[in-house]
């Protein structure tokens, strides 16, 4: 993936706004208003992205005209519905901000909680992401598959994935400029941002609900999130594999040579059942052994192919220095 713009310059804001856009078209008018509000609250210039994720509704023929109208809205058409963790990576891509921020569009990730991001910024973290303290107007089912879904990817993940926590984050220039070196297609984005380190720190907020429009994230969305969250931050499904492969390969000697003693010498055993149970479980267990370790290679394979950078740079220290390089 190839940035719109680089590298933040003197004349750009301060702050990027990216809100990623699918048939959001009752919400629009409500949204604008209470993004230009809280663009008047920032202490500095910001420019609002919008993405559109491949809207059939009017979404696009609206934003069109509010960026005609307000200089400091930009709009990215994408040419379909990529879904929600690219358009946030194509906004943040275009964004020439010093402070990224990311948010929903439906207004459950409320603007004024961008004043607390941006004070915790300042404070010096570069990573700023709003914690869910309670979600209102959700459905049983959403928060408690949500719930054990955080729980599992962390038992499962060595990387630090923060829990109850979407995509509504700021981040640092550092920070993106990181996020644009790792061209991973399968996007976890919440994952990416915990595996880069740096200083993080939250801020708590109450996630009203949805008022306007429905949801886009029917259940077979979440689950594929879900999923690819879970694949691309742990090899753990890989290792099971092995050990379950390992436990059935003892069993099956263990009962091997039960099978074997009961042919020698009890009475009444079943011609043929011995050689039977003994192959039959044996296999089963070099097979499921052998899919192990093919799960490895394939986890290696996995993990190279992302093609992750190998470490991460916070800050250079002396490096400005020049040395006299002794010569051969
Ligand atoms: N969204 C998107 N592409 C999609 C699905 C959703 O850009 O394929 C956007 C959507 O317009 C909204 C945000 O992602 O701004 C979060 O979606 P939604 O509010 O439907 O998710 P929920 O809050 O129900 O988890
Ligand atoms: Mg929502």
């Amino acid at each position: 993936m190839h940035g719109i713009r680089t590298r933040a310059n003197a004349q750009s804001p301060r702050y990027s706004l990216v809100l990623p856009i699918y048939n959001e078209e009752e919400v629009l008018p409500r949204l604008v208003e209470r993004i230009s509000l809280l663009v008047g609250q920032l202490d500095a210039e910001a420019e609002v992205i919008f993405v559109d994720d491949g809207s059939h509704d009017g979404s696009v023929k609206y934003l069109r005209r509010m960026v005609a109208a307000e200089p400091s809205f930009r709009l990215i058409e994408l040419s379909r519905n990529f879904g929600h963790q690219i358009a946030i990576t194509a906004g943040m891509e275009a964004a020439a901000g010093e402070a990224i921020i990311v948010m929903d569009a439906d207004l459950q990730d409320p603007p004024e909680v961008v004043l607390d991001l941006v004070a915790k910024w300042k404070e010096g973290f570069e990573i700023v992401y709003a914690r869910r303290t309670r979600r209102e107007g959700e459905s049983w089912f959403k928060r408690m598959s949500a719930s054990l879904f955080y729980r599992v990817l962390e038992k499962m993940t060595p990387v630090e994935i923060p829990r109850d926590v979407g995509d509504f984050r700021l981040v640092g220039r550092k920070a993106l400029e990181t996020f644009k070196r790792m061209p991973e297609h399968d996007r976890f984005v919440r994952g990416m941002f915990g595996w880069m380190g740096f200083k993080q720190a939250a801020v708590s907020f109450e996630r009203p609900a949805r008022t306007l429009g429905e949801t886009k994230y029917p259940f077979w969305k979440m689950v594929h999130l879900a999923v690819h969250g879970i694949i691309s931050f742990s090899e753990k499904p890989l290792r099971l594999a092995l050990w379950a492969g390992l436990v059935v390969s003892a069993l099956a000697v263990l009962f091997g040579a039960y099978a074997i003693f009961a042919w020698l010498f009890e009475a009444g055993v079943l011609a043929g059942w011995t050689s039977t149970v003994v192959v039959v479980s044996l296999l089963c267990g070099i097979n499921l052994f052998m899919t192990g370790v093919v799960g490895l290679y394939v986890g290696s394979i996995h993990a190279e192919v992302k093609r992750r950078p190998l470490y991460v740079v916070d800050r250079l220290n002396g490096f400005d220095r020049s040395v006299r390089v002794a010569s051969s």
